[in-house]
This record gives C-alpha cells, structure tokens and sequence, in this order.
C-alpha cells in the first residue's frame, strides 16, 4: 500500500529522470522507485531525447546541463515534435539560464538545484495528476505567427530564427497585440525578476526584431512609443 494522499495511484507511473551526474540521477531513482514509480535514467541530452521519444512517460525530469544536447534543446525539441509529456526542469540558481527561460522553452514546471527531494516528490505527483496540457494557442499578429510552444515564429510562409530571449519578448508583445507594453514589463518577462542591469538591454532586443521580423518585409510593425513602451500592430 502507499500512504499517497494526493489520489495518485503511482502503480504504471513511468519516469524518465535525464541527468548526468550519475549519484544524483541514481539516488532519484532509488527514492522515486520506493514510491512505486518505474524510472528510467539517462545520462546525456541526446540519449534523454530519444528515450523520451522511443517510450510514452508520463512526466520528465530533465536537467538544464547536460552533455550532448542542454536541457532547454531537449525540450524544445520534444515540443516541436508534439510530444506533451509532462515536464520538470532541473535549473541551477546561479547558472547562466533562468527559470523563465525553461518555461519559455516548454518546460511545466521547475525546481532549482540543490533542490528538496520532498518538493520535487510533490511536484512530480502534480505534474502526474494534471496530465499532458494542450497545445498552447499559436498567436497571429497580421501574417506575424508566434508559436509559443514550438518556439516558432514566421512572416506569410518565411520562417524567422530568434533567440530564446528574443522570443521571450515578441512572445509578451504579441499576447498585447496593440498596446504598449512598458519595458519593465518586457524585461520582467524575458530576465530573472530580479535584473538590475541597463533596461538600455530591452531596445538593444528589441533593434533586433525589427531587424528580423519587420526590415526584411518592409514592415513598421514593431513601433517605439517614447517615455512609455514598445508596441506590436498588425
Ligand atoms: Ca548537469
């Protein structure tokens, strides 16, 4: 019998842990099978992404470093091929990636190392119970498509390659289609909260755009209103 008392039977609940450091990836998995959970470990990125692909788990635990292919490709991979499985991203506080970042990526969810096993067990068991989401909704600005969760982004039928951080910020500006968005708002969405360096860094992104999604088209879509924020029309 397990003592759950969240409604979850853990009996058939598979789990794929992608994590190279060995004697933590095989400490989860000992606590994780003393839950009754079946888990399958693996070691590298591109291993973790074909595992994930090859068998039906029903969630993830997926660290951000990882040899081979990082975390946030794994799962940005994973979402563009459809695939929904629930998904957990092992973050580390002072690394170079944030925990906005995983989300942006597709991620549901996230813990940062060093992290309690009590709260990742709760997590998981959560992220069990919820299920493989939906598809989040492609965003139409005109003929400017972004793809949330593919991390997709095109004009008519050309694709248009951005960088997670780019992506981040025409993500925020295309959900307020139409309106100015201050650029506080900009660089809370795409940086950790607590950023404190030059918002000077928003209008360097946001040349960047323009010079990917309008210039080329021949567009102004992407439209700075002085003293308040940047606006996206179609
Ligand atoms: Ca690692």
């Amino acid at each position: 019998m397990f003592a759950l008392g969240t409604g979850v039977h853990p009996d058939g609940v598979r789990i794929l842990v992608v994590e190279d450091e060995h004697r933590l990836a095989e400490l989860l998995r000992d606590g994780l099978n003393r839950e009754g959970f079946a888990v399958d470990l693996a070691h590298d990125g591109l291993e973790g992404l074909w595992m994930a692909t090859e068998q039906p788990y029903d969630v993830i635990v997926l660290d951000v470093m990882l040899p081979g292919l990082h975390g946030y490709g794994v799962c940005a991979r994973l979402r563009e091929a459809g695939n929904w499985t629930p998904l957990l991203m092992l973050t580390a506080k002072d690394g170079e990636y944030d925990e906005a970042e995983a989300l942006d990526t597709g991620a549901d969810d996230y813990l940062s190392k060093p992290f309690s096993y009590v709260v990742l067990l709760a997590r998981l068991r959560a992220l069990v119970r919820r299920g493989a989401r939906e598809r989040p909704a492609v965003l139409a600005v005109g003929d400017l498509r972004v793809d949330p969760a593919g991390l997709r982004c095109s004009r008519g039928d050309v694709r248009i390659p951005l960088t997670p951080k780019e992506f981040a910020i025409l993500h925020c500006l295309a959900r307020r289609a139409g309106e100015v968005v201050p650029k506080s708002e900009l660089l809370a969405r795409a940086w950790d909260f607590a950023f404190d360096g030059d918002s000077n860094v928003v209008e360097v992104y946001i040349s960047a755009l323009r010079r990917k999604i309008d210039r080329p088209f021949g567009r102004t879509t992407l439209t700075t209103v002085r003293g308040a924020g940047y606006r996206l029309e179609a």
